[in-house]
């Protein structure tokens, strides 16, 4: 089964089974095409492949089968049109800039997103003369109030790391596309088995294949997913020719990650809720940040665009940085790394390791405290990393 139509079919099946084609070998599991040029039968193929006039592969800078795999099934599992994979999620972010945007162009950015993004705006992209400003995340008045006449973009990330909060992607979707202004969604925390960003009205998608997507923190690799002309043609144009392409052993990586992406995302989704309130329940922990909680502030908006709640949570202990790094160094099994996404458990201190070049006093304000700690929850035994993390957290007192 190689062509059907996806929506027909449960996003489980179009994950294992979408956007193959099989060789003459009859190989069952995907290919590996780890070649960079493709060769021609005649001087007069190669010509008309380079001329445009007829479609097929020239060199893995352009196209690659099995890197067209990915993107295709990819593409299909968020309901996009057009799929382009990258060599990284920040080159997926670069690409969907260069592609789109241009000198005196302005982007509304929120204010919690991945480090690296906001590095990219302020230290390359300010350089080509694009602007940003940032804004609360879940504020939907403060992204009106940042857009001028010359704003193109909005960007976000939902839910947002590490504090888990939500923006309603419907609802900024619409004061978009009212001042003309497309909105692109990071949905690396939900990849599209918990939250499709398009349904809601999103132009964009980015995502860091490197997290979930690959799901045991192998490969790096990014895609950015939308419409046949925005993504097909104009990201797409700027890939190919600066040449940020995903390599055909990555994707094949990502290829067999998607196989299990469903029953993953559920599993993470259903550990760190068990987790999270279990957390709350612990005296040494003052508060708790995972949108799947009833008390979350977005809870509600979480739960209605989100089919889970997703593998990060984070958490606030009585004590400052000196209980959380205790917290953090007292567990045995537990990954202290910054990755997430992985069938491990990671824990990590984000004040000092992920935002530590924010300004302190922001940082702060942002309620990335000293106190906090964060765990992209992974696919052990719940018990397990509860009783991982009791170890410090119990002898806080
Ligand atoms: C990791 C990450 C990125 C960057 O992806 P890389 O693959 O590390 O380049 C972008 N956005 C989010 C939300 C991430 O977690």
């Amino acid at each position: 089964m190689t062509d059907f139509d996806p929506s027909e079919y449960d996003p489980q099946t179009v994950a294992i089974r979408y956007g193959y084609q099989r060789t003459p070998e009859g190989e069952h599991s995907e290919a590996i095409f780890p070649t960079s040029s493709f060769v021609f039968g005649s001087a007069a193929e190669a010509a008309a492949r380079f001329g445009g006039e007829v479609p097929g592969n020239i060199y893995s800078r352009f196209t690659n089968p099995t890197v067209r795999t990915f993107q295709d099934r990819l593409a299909a599992l968020e309901g996009g049109e057009a799929c382009v994979a990258t060599a990284s999620g920040m080159s997926a972010i670069l690409a969907t800039m260069m592609g789109l945007l241009k000198a005196g162009d302005h982007v509304v950015c929120s204010r919690s997103v991945f480090g690296t993004t906001t590095v990219l705006f302020n230290n390359y992209l300010a350089r080509f003369g694009v602007e940003v400003t940032y804004v609360e995340l879940s504020n939907l008045e403060s992204w009106e109030q940042a857009t001028q006449s010359n704003t193109r973009l909005y960007f976000c990330e939902t839910p947002s790391n590490p504090l888990g909060e939500v923006v309603d992607i419907r609802a900024l979707a619409d004061i978009a596309h009212r001042r003309d202004v497309l909105l692109a969604v990071d949905n690396c925390f939900c990849t599209p088995i918990l939250q499709r960003p398009l349904d809601l009205g999103a132009d964009i998608i980015i995502h860091s294949a490197t997290k979930f997507l690959d799901g045991q923190g192998r490969c790096l690799g990014g895609a950015v997913v939308g419409g046949a002309e925005r993504v097909g043609k104009e990201v797409y144009g700027f890939l190919r020719t600066a040449g940020p392409t995903l390599s055909p052993f990555n994707a094949w990586v990502f290829l067999k990650g998607l196989e299990t992406l469903p029953l993953r995302m559920r599993a993470h989704s259903d550990n760190a809720l068990n987790l999270a309130q279990w957390l709350q329940s612990h005296p040494a922990v003052t508060a708790v940040h995972y949108p799947g909680l009833e008390d979350h502030p977005q809870h509600a908006i979480a739960k209605q665009q989100q089919s889970g709640f997703g593998g990060v949570l984070s958490f606030e202990v009585a004590g400052g940085r000196d209980a959380a790094w205790s917290v953090i160094d007292a567990t045995q099994f537990l990954s202290i790394t910054a990755n997430l996404g992985d069938a491990k458990t990671t824990i990590t201190h984000p004040a000092t390791t992920t935002h530590g070049r924010v300004d302190p006093e922001k940082r702060e304000a942002q309620g990335i405290t000293e106190a906090l700690v964060r765990v992209a929850v992974g696919l052990e035994a719940v018990a397990d990393i509860q009783r991982d993390l009791a170890r410090g957290l119990d002898a806080l007192g």
